[in-house]
This record gives structure tokens, sequence and C-alpha cells, in this order.
């Protein structure tokens, strides 16, 4: 690629919203544009880092057998109510409605279609095992799109389902996906961490998360140096024993005239020191009389949401985090009156009529002014329930395994394999025929990558002060040939387009940079976006068939003879 005839839009300013490296190099180097919260454009040279990501996740599937299919983005709610799923679901999936008043969503998973593929399509055991897989574009409508395209609303997911006759068949699967996501992300030069993850309902050690390690990961990873132990911390904490208690109050309906307070006044108020970490967070609940109420539970000490989640609190059955739009609900109060609910390092305040909501992003310099009613305890907020079983993980514990000692990492969830097992083969009714003609519900898992998240966890992982450093398999070119003068002297020019179409038929993807710059701006960009090795020429060096090379990691450049530059990079 000649870089006259390319888009290069490098910037010397991340916009200010931008507050990870790989956010602001992604902006700077111009890979992507915003378009709105958590939308973005996939800029030329962008598409290309992408693109690269998505062959070698496609190589990887379908040397594992899996079988590339594309299915629409769009999906009828009929599908997801077989599964119950429309209902339950919640605020991220977006619903959109045809002309005929019919309803829809914008796929932020495919299981639902998957399964009514296959309960089409598969009649026979003889069929069985299949791996089908698809890159797509997804929409979840996150409730807090951030990083650019790591946490986005709209992205790229590799996603595939596997149908089965039997456990037996679906390990084996699952183990060959392992491999595949192992060698995926080996492949892509990434530091990552396979982790157990937590399957729910269904039970069993059925699902790992693959994450790229990064300290501005969103998610805590837990695991033993001296064991193979290594889960997320949900599901550490699962596992861990019970290490703190709390307390809820139920949140009433009375209604006070709201006046303006600060997030210091309404935790005053409560009692509640104000941190990061949880100290109440508003969740609904079943009360042991059976009904749903909302409460405000306050905990002693500080906790995240995950140890709330894996609290149990009593007299409460089934509780969950109340989404804002419940709360809303529930409170009756109008939209702008309370902020997001929800999310992970959350302070979340419900009193009364009124809801207090103070994230760890607002907890700085720009503190936003509360909402509060005038708070009586013994009328507004009833005695406080008992919240038990608070499982905490902490650096030093003892790892579940009883073979070492737990540490703590963070991560970037950039890959998720999960044994379904017949949860929607059974709700949707996919079944097959076996041996005997018996008719059988089939076994199923499924497996995704963040195709597009991958572009950003890289960049977490590699970079500088000078700019993004791409490992090899992903970088947007391999090498750049940055010539000196390339307006002026012939020589320069003539030995810029041997040794560029020299590169190009050994298959290299290079970039020549013929547009005229200064040296200084030329290296600045070259070094901005990422690409591996970098090769100038000049007439001084070529007077004695020198040119000068320099590796994106490399500190100085060395003096290569030209007839050798080739080698070097090969
Ligand atoms: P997260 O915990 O980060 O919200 P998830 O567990 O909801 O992710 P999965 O349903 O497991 O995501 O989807 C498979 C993969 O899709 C994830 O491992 C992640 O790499 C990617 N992914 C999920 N949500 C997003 C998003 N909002 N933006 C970019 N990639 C995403
Ligand atoms: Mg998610
Ligand atoms: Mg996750
Ligand atoms: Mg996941």
């Amino acid at each position: 690629m000649r870089a006259s005839q390319f888009f290069i839009a490098t910037q010397k300013e991340a916009p200010q919203e931008a507050e990870l490296p790989s956010h602001k190099l992604m902006l700077r180097a111009g890979m992507i544009k915003r378009l709105g919260s958590g939308l973005y454009t996939w800029m030329p040279l962008g598409l290309r880092v992408l693109r690269k990501v998505e062959a070698v996740v496609r190589e990887e599937m379908n040397r594992a057998g899996a079988l590339e299919l594309l299915m629409p983005a769009v999906q009828p709610k009929e599908l997801w109510e077989e599964t119950g799923r429309w209902a339950v679901f919640g605020p991220q999936m977006l619903k959109i409605r045809d002309r005929h008043e019919r309803d829809f969503c914008f796929g932020p998973t495919h299981e639902e279609v998957i399964t009514d593929i296959a309960r089409r399509e598969i009649r026979s055991y003889k069929q069985l095992p299949l791996n089908f897989y698809q890159v797509q574009t997804k929409f979840r409508d996150e409730i807090r799109p951030r990083f650019g395209v790591m946490r986005a609303r709209e992205f790229m997911m590799k996603d595939a389902y596997s149908f089965h006759t039997d456990l037996e068949s679906l390990q084996k699967t699952y183990d060959t996906m392992y491999q595949a996501y192992s060698n995926v992300f080996n492949r892509l030069g990434l530091k990552f961490r396979a982790v157990r993850a937590d399957t729910g309902a269904i039970g069993g050690d059925g699902s790992h998360e693959f994450h790229v390690l990064a300290d501005s990961g969103e998610d805590a990873l837990a695991y033993c140096e001296s064991s193979d132990f290594a889960a997320n911390v949900e599901l550490a904490e699962a596992l861990a024993p019970v290490s703190a208690r709390g307390e809820a109050k139920e949140v009433m309906r009375e209604v006070d005239t709201p006046k303006q307070t600060s997030c210091e006044d309404v935790a005053a108020l409560l009692g509640i020191t104000l941190q990061q970490t949880v100290k109440s967070i508003a969740v609904m609940a079943t009360a042991e009389d059976g009904s749903t109420r909302f409460y405000l539970l306050l905990l002693r000490g500080d906790h995240t949401l995950n140890e709330i989640k894996a609290a149990k609190v009593a007299g409460l059955e089934n509780f969950r985090f109340a989404s804002e739009q419940e709360i809303r609900d529930h409170l009756n109060c109008p939209p702008g009156f309370i902020g997001p609910v929800g999310v992970s390092g959350q302070v979340s305040v419900v009193a009364d009529r009124s809801v207090a909501v103070m994230s760890d992003f607002v907890c700085g310099a720009n503190k936003p002014k509360l909402h509060l009613a005038g708070v009586n305890f013994g009328r507004d907020l009833p005695e406080p329930v008992a919240v038990a079983d608070i499982r905490n993980v902490v650096e030093g514990d003892a790892s579940p395994d009883g073979k070492g000692t737990i540490r703590l990492c963070r991560g970037i969830e950039v890959g998720h394999i999960f044994q379904l097992r017949t949860k929607y083969a059974a709700a949707m009714d996919a079944g097959y025929l076996d041996e005997n003609g018996q008719r059988q519900t089939m076994e199923m898992g499924c497996y995704g990558i963040g195709v597009s998240r991958i572009v950003g966890a890289a960049i977490e992982q590699g970079n500088d002060e000078r700019g993004i450093i791409f490992p090899a398999a992903m970088a947007p070119f391999t090498v750049a040939i940055t010539p000196i003068g390339y307006d002026k002297s012939e020589a320069v020019q003539a030995a810029a387009h041997a040794l560029y179409d020299e590169l190009l038929a050994a298959g290299i993807d290079v970039l020549l940079d013929d547009r005229g710059e200064r040296p200084g701006v030329m290296f600045a960009d070259m070094e901005l976006i990422g690409i591996p090795h970098r090769i100038v020429i000049g007439d001084r060096g070529l007077k004695d068939g020198q040119v000068e090379y320099q590796a994106r990691t490399d500190a100085a450049a060395q003096t290569v003879a030209l007839a050798d530059i080739a080698g070097v990079i090969k």
C-alpha cells in the first residue's frame, strides 16, 4: 500500500472522553471514529487490524472442524419467547418493531436462532456432532459503554454453537474449542489466561473465560501459583468461605418533596462512607411472604458487586440488582431523576422516593448533586434484615483446591466457552433420533470470541509513549518504508520502489510512505500506528548500499545492507 493512496488520519491529541491508553491510541491513530455512545466506524487502518484478527479466528475455527455460516442480526421475538429469554434478557437487548407491528431484537447473541436451525435441519445421530460458527455484528445496549471498542454497544463477535448426542461428545468439542482459543490468542501474540467461570444453574465445570491480562481490565481473576487453579473472581468467591455480613432495609414509597443534597449528605444520613467499593445497592427481592419488594442493601464493610451477588440475605429470596427503570417505575420518579444502577463499582443509595446513585466515576471531582427526600428511618426504612454469606476473596487466601494461596490479577474477557447442555434444546424441542430410533434431546455448547474487543485489548497490552506496539500478527502493516527526500531524490525513489515491490512479492504487508512528509512526521505516524518494522532509505546510506532498520520495540536504529534487508524482515 502506498501511503499517498491510503487514508492516514493521525491526531496529536485524543478526545477527553477516552480514559484508557488503547482507546486514546485507537482514536489518535485514526483506527476508529465515534458515531455515538458505543458505536464506532472502523476506518481503513483499523479495519485492516480487525480483519487480521478475524482471519486468525477463522483459520483456527476451521482447523478445529467448525463450519461457518451467517445468521441474521435481527431476530423475531417469537423465538426468544420459546426460551423465555424475551422477558428476562433485560435492557441489554435492543428491541425493535417493524411496519407490521411485529417485535424483533437486534441479536445480542444467537442461541435461539441456531437452535431453531438445528431442530429443523438435524434428524439423526449420524449427523452429529456439528459445530457452527459465524463472525457477526452483535448489539448489546450496555448500561455503560466505555473504553471504545472494548465495551461497545455494537461489536464484532465470533460465536459458535455445537450440537451433540451426549455429554462425552460435547466435552470433546469443548476441549477442542479450548485448544483453538488458546491457539488464537497465542498466534495473536497476547498474554492471556484461561479461567474457570460459573456455570450458574447448569452446574458443573463446563465454562471457561479467556482473559487478556491487563491492569486496566474490568474483571478480577483469582489464580494459584502452585497449582492450576484459576477462576474468575465470581466463581472464586462462590467457592470461598463466608467472610462478611451486612443488612438490608426495605425502601418505602412514602413521598416527601425532594431537595438537593450532596453524596456526602446522603452517605452521612445512611451511615455509610463513600468508597469505590459498594456499601449499599438497590436490589429487588422476593420477601418471605412471597411479595416482590425493593430493598436497599446496606453492607458492613466494603464489598464488590460480585460479593453481593454471592450473598444470601435472610428473609429475602432471589434478590437481584434492580435496574434504573425498575427503580424509577417503583418510586414513580421522572426520567433524569436517577442515574444508572448496577454497574460494577457503583455506590447506589435509594431513600424514600428519592434515588441517588453514586458511581466510582463520579466520586472524583465532578460529583453530582443528588435528590434526597427527608428520610425518616423509623417510617421510611424498616429495621434491617441480616445479609449473610458474603464471600470475599483476597490475595493470600487459601486456594479452594487446598494447594496454595490465591493471587489476584485483572483481565479483559476476550473469549468465553460454555457447556449449555440441554438448556436451549429442551426449551425449543431440538431433538434427534438415536441408534434405536428413539427421540433424544441434543446436548449443546457455545463459544464466543470478542473479535473487536481483542483489538483494544492487544493495544492495552502493547503501547508506549510513542503509540501502539502491535503484535506482528495483527499489525495493519508489517513493514513501513520511509524514504527520506522521496520527492527530491531519484535514487531514493528507485530504491524505495524496488524494495517495496520485493517485499510485496514476498507476501509481506508493506506500507510505502510516499507522501513526501518530513522524517519526523513519517516516523511519528508509523510509530503511533504500531507498525512492527521500519526501513529508512536515504541518499547518504544508499551511497554505501545501506538502509536503516528499526523494529518498533528497538531503542535505536541499526544500519543494514540494502541487499540484506528483506531477509531481516522475513
Ligand atoms: P462482559 O462480561 O465483558 O460483559 P459477556 O460475558 O457479557 O462480556 P459473552 O456473552 O460471554 O460476553 O460474549 C462473548 C464475548 O463477546 C465476550 O467474551 C467478549 O469478548 C465479547 N463482548 C461481550 N460484550 C461486549 C461488548 N459490549 N463490546 C465488545 N465485546 C464484547
Ligand atoms: Mg456482558
Ligand atoms: Mg463476562
Ligand atoms: Mg462471558
